[in-house]
């Protein structure tokens, strides 16, 4: 994952704004591109190679408004199409939280349910008891989740490509008894399986953590793994994850920048219909887009996307686009918010709170208030912790927020842009809570 770090050499290109801190890449030829647009002109500076024509390409792009010394920076994303959509803000420009913002954040963590759709909890629990940790889920996230008042934690069951194919059961068991324990370890968590469960957490003010697969690649065409899953806690799936595997092909990982065709596999489809029969969510995060067009076609009941942005905020694969987003809305899906610089948008000195609210804000002006949530994605602690591939020594860190503690400046954001309480209250839990009771209702059918 991340950019290819070397810079290779400068390119110049055409663009043309068609609103302030939009740009459209209009010809993108490998080696010589034209600026230009009634007194502005840009020098891009790209880091990738150019050379070979394909691949991500980031480009930084400084404008310089003749006569003015305004600068900008921009991080563009060239397609192979030479079409390429960006965003960006002045460097520099960052909110600045007013206290009764804060103040208002935290009594309504404190007061309202606070829900995380994504976190990869069950694979960086995994990873640190087998180095040695003794509770690491007490150790890294209690104090931080009390803090925001986090009730709820939706933990994926997550694979890495090491541990498949032949290792991803194996693998996958090993998370959730790992999970298990955990929770026996600590009498502030419970591990959600019901709609009686969750009103419990809620009322007993635990923390719930509700398990679900993220990319449905360890059970490879064997549907019927997914009723001894459900067994064991597991209520949700995703069929892939950012790769191909039996049932679907995945969208490109989050730094990179490919269009991946082909949709559900005949499994995959029947994988959709057993997962509502088994009343179990299906998650379309990382899922390619005619993956989610064939999902369309098939799913009758709502699906969500646990932890994806907007294309139109920020434009990345892993990101939907207002089409999926209307799509999911209308029949009942949910957004979960992700916190990941690489998918929020803010890696090149755009505001983390900023661009975050404005995905937000976009996203609930698109399919309403009552279809938005959160879905963090925070990944550095995890990362600090999962075994390196060869050549991948160095550590990237991409959480906006940094930890679930932070959370409540996203809140206080949102209250000083204007959003009212009562839709800030629905945004940080309250819809998840709507839309997981009644996932979690519902009895398996015959
Ligand atoms: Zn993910």
């Amino acid at each position: 994952m991340g950019f290819v770090q070397s810079v290779v050499k400068r390119i110049r290109a055409k663009i043309l704004l068609s609103e302030p801190g939009r740009v459209h890449i209009s010809a993108a030829r490998q080696q010589e591109l034209i600026i230009g647009r009634k007194g502005f002109w840009a020098e891009l500076r790209a880091e990738g190679n150019l050379a070979a024509g394909q691949g991500t390409l980031v480009i930084f792009c400084v404008f310089r408004n003749t006569g003015n010394q305004d600068v900008h920076t921009m991080t563009c994303e060239k397609i192979l199409s030479g079409i390429s959509i960006c965003s960006g803000r002045r460097r520099g420009d960052r909110m600045k939280i007013e206290e009764k913002y804060m103040e208002a954040a935290r009594r309504l963590h404190q007061s309202s349910p606070v829900v995380d759709a994504h976190l990869d909890l069950a694979g960086e629990l995994y990873f640190r008891v087998i180095n040695g940790e003794k509770n690491p889920l007490r150790t890294h996230y209690l104090n931080h989740l009390r803090e925001a008042g986090f009730n709820l934690i939706v933990s994926s069951v997550y694979l890495r490509d090491d541990q498949l194919p032949e290792g991803g059961l194996r693998a996958a068991l090993d998370q959730i008894s790992v999970l298990q324990e955990a929770v026996d370890q600590n009498e502030e968590f419970f591990l959600v399986r019901s709609a009686g469960d969750l009103n419990r957490v809620l009322s007993e003010d635990r923390i719930g953590i509700l398990l679900y697969m993220e990319g449905l690649d360890c059970i490879g065409t064997d549907l019927r793994l997914l009723r001894i899953l459900r067994e064991l806690g597991v209520r949700g799936a995703s069929l892939t994850w950012s790769r191909r595997n039996a049932l679907a092909n995945g969208c490109c990982k989050a730094g990179q920048r490919q269009q991946i065709p082909g949709g559900l596999s005949p499994e995959g489809k029947a994988a959709v219909e057993e997962l509502e029969r088994l009343s179990m969510f299906l998650d379309v995060s990382h899922l390619n887009d005619d993956g989610f067009a064939d999902v369309c076609r098939i799913a009758k009941k709502p699906f969500i996307a646990t932890h994806s942005n907007s294309q139109s905020v920020f434009f990345n694969y892993r990101n939907l686009s207002d089409g999926q987003m209307k799509e999911l809305g209308s029949r009942g899906g949910m957004m979960g918010l992700n916190g990941c610089d690489l998918i929020v948008g803010c890696m090149e000195g755009e505001d983390p709170l900023e661009m975050l609210c404005r995905h937000v804000e976009h996203e609930a002006s698109l399919i309403g208030i009552d279809k938005v949530g959160l879905g963090l994605d925070f990944c550095d602690s995890y990362t600090e912790t999962e075994p390196k591939y060869p050549n991948g020594n160095t550590i990237e860190y991409h959480d906006c927020l940094g930890n679930h503690s932070q959370v409540p400046k996203l809140t206080a954001a949102l209250l000083q842009r204007g959003m009212e309480e009562e839709a800030v209250k629905k945004v940080i839990g309250g819809n998840w809570i709507r839309y997981f009771r009644e996932v979690l209702t519902f009895p398996m059918a015959e």
